[in-house]
């Protein structure tokens, strides 16, 4: 099996250490060998940024527009052969696998637009006869870390805007999915970047992570991935000799409120595709239910029956609903919070139970927690798997504090026929996104992504607000 390689300085690097991508439908298909970076690898990666960045951070931003619409117009065309890989080695279905690779393209047409967009502003001076002008411009070598559960979505929505506003980047994608990161590469590398703008290093981020984190070349970090590791990010980047400017998107654990006055139908299938849609891998996944009483059994059968007729199946094969757990150490995970939930005195209504399938995967029954509490640990901690919790509270005002009552603020949503409660919970909810009558998960390309609390740390991801992260501000004076 050829090895597919990194891409450091502008060329393919024959690899020295190599690993399976192991699709988790079907643990004897191996997807492809990747490459697996060494330390020197990564520090080759920074070094090739360095050397391409002055040129690259002045280049007309009509080229960038070009490459980056180029790219775009690449994995358009290629969504449902780059889907079938996606579905093929994170397990999400190949419907999902085919509308996040579109999601991809999409981002980085929008921001191929970006590069000729970016404007400035000139202000009248306090002081007489000077003019004072504020500019943008980029930051530099950009850093990139990303998780396993949007391969390509979310090295889209980093790689774009880090290129249309003339940063040089290398990236790292988690090592569970170097596939669509790998082929977004060679699609960049095909688009015209000149060398070293754009590098690629495959690998473990206990092995080459500190390299990224803590070369002085580094000027900005922007990471996606659990709050633990996230942590280990922000360190390095204020403790640096040069501190760095830092990004992190992180855990979730969001709210779905359901009030009596919901549409049922509605609330069932919001509930339904934000807990458990995607194998309820999303940072976004609405995993706490939040139910007033008097829709509260009727909410719970009527989930427990959509449950009922979820396909937990091969991601790839038709009629799939639900593929598999990404691997065996998330399915581990996922089991030892359904036990602890029964532990801590919550009812399972329904599922959590692993499944057997023609193929061998890592497939688990969407589980659903009745009579929880606050301070349970399935209610507070996220599983990032097919998991919710379900919590019974008296009216609206009881509601929104349950939902509130979270160290993460990601996004949350609201099923109700109420205007006055939409609108009081679209500006009392402590997350960053809101949904009413909506899952707590799906979102659009153009516009901010992100949280509060826990959840989120430092500026905004994609839509205009990326120029915040991606560009620094100049101030100049002038004597006219
Ligand atoms: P993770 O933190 O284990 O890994 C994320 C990335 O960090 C991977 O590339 C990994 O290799 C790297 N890494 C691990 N240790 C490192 C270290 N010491 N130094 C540098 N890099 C290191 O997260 P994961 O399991 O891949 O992803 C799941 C998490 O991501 C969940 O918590 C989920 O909520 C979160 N997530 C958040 C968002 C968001 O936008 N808020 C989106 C998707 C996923």
């Amino acid at each position: 099996m050829t090895v597919h390689q990194n891409f450091i300085g502008g060329e393919w690097i024959p690899a020295g250490n190599a690993a399976p991508n192991i699709n988790p439908s079907d643990v004897t298909d191996v997807v492809g060998e990747y490459a697996r970076a060494s330390r020197a690898e990564a520090d080759a990666a920074i070094a090739a940024a360095k050397a391409a960045f002055p040129a690259w951070a002045r280049s007309n931003p009509h080229e960038r527009y070009e490459i980056l619409m180029r790219v775009s117009t690449e994995i358009l065309a290629r969504k449902e052969e780059l889907g079938r890989l996606l579905a093929r080695e994170e397990g999400k279905t190949l419907a999902d696998g085919i509308g996040e690779v579109t999601r991809a393209g999409q981002i980085f047409g929008y921001f191929a637009g970006e590069a000729v967009r970016i404007a400035g502003e000139k202000f009248a001076s306090t002081r007489p006869g000077i003019e004072v002008d504020v500019t943008r411009e980029p930051v530099g070598i950009v850093a990139m870390i990303t998780p396993w559960n949007f391969p390509i979505a979310i090295p889209a929505w980093k790689i774009a805007p880090a290129l249309a506003y003339g940063n040089c980047v290398v990236i790292k994608p988690a090592d569970l999915v170097p596939g669509c990161a790998w082929a977004l590469a060679d699609i960049i590398a095909r688009a015209g970047v000149p060398k070293g703008v754009f590098n690629l290093v495959m690998g473990r981020g206990s092995e080459i992570g500190d390299v990224l984190l803590n070369h002085d070349d580094v000027a900005a970090i922007s990471f996606t991935g659990s709050v633990g590791t996230g942590r280990k990010v922000a360190q390095a980047a204020v403790t640096a000799p040069v501190m760095k400017k830092v990004q992190l998107e992180m855990g979730g654990k969001s709210p779905l409120v359901i009030l009596d006055d919901a549409d049922l139908a509605v609330a069932v299938e919001a509930a339904a595709n934000g807990a458990f849609y995607q194998t309820g891998q999303r940072c976004t996944a609405g995993t706490r239910l939040v139910v007033t009483e008097g829709i509260h059994d009727r909410f719970v059968e009527g989930l427990v029956e959509r449950m009922k007729q979820l396909v937990v199946d091969d991601a790839l094969k038709p009629g799939t609903n639900i593929g598999p757990v990404v691997d065996q150490n998330q399915l581990d995970q996922d089991l030892r919070y359904i036990a602890i939930g029964q532990k801590e005195g919550a009812r399972l209504a329904w599922g959590g139970e692993r499944l057997n399938r023609d193929k061998q995967g890592f497939y688990l029954q969407p589980a659903l927690f009745t009579e929880c509490s606050t301070d349970m640990q399935i209610v507070r901690e996220e599983i990032f798997g097919p998991v919710a919790a379900v919590l019974r509270v008296k009216d609206y005002d009881e509601a929104l504090k349950v939902a509130n009552d979270t160290t993460f603020g990601l996004s949350s949503g609201i099923c109700t026929t109420s205007l006055k409660h939409a609108t009081h919970f679209k500006r009392n909810s402590d997350a960053g996104m809101v949904n009413v009558n909506l899952p707590t998960a799906g979102v659009d390309y153009h516009v901010p992504f992100g949280g509060r609390k826990g959840s989120s740390y430092g500026p905004r991801e994609q839509g205009h607000y990326a120029i915040e992260f991606y560009t620094t501000v100049k101030t100049s004076y002038t004597l006219a």
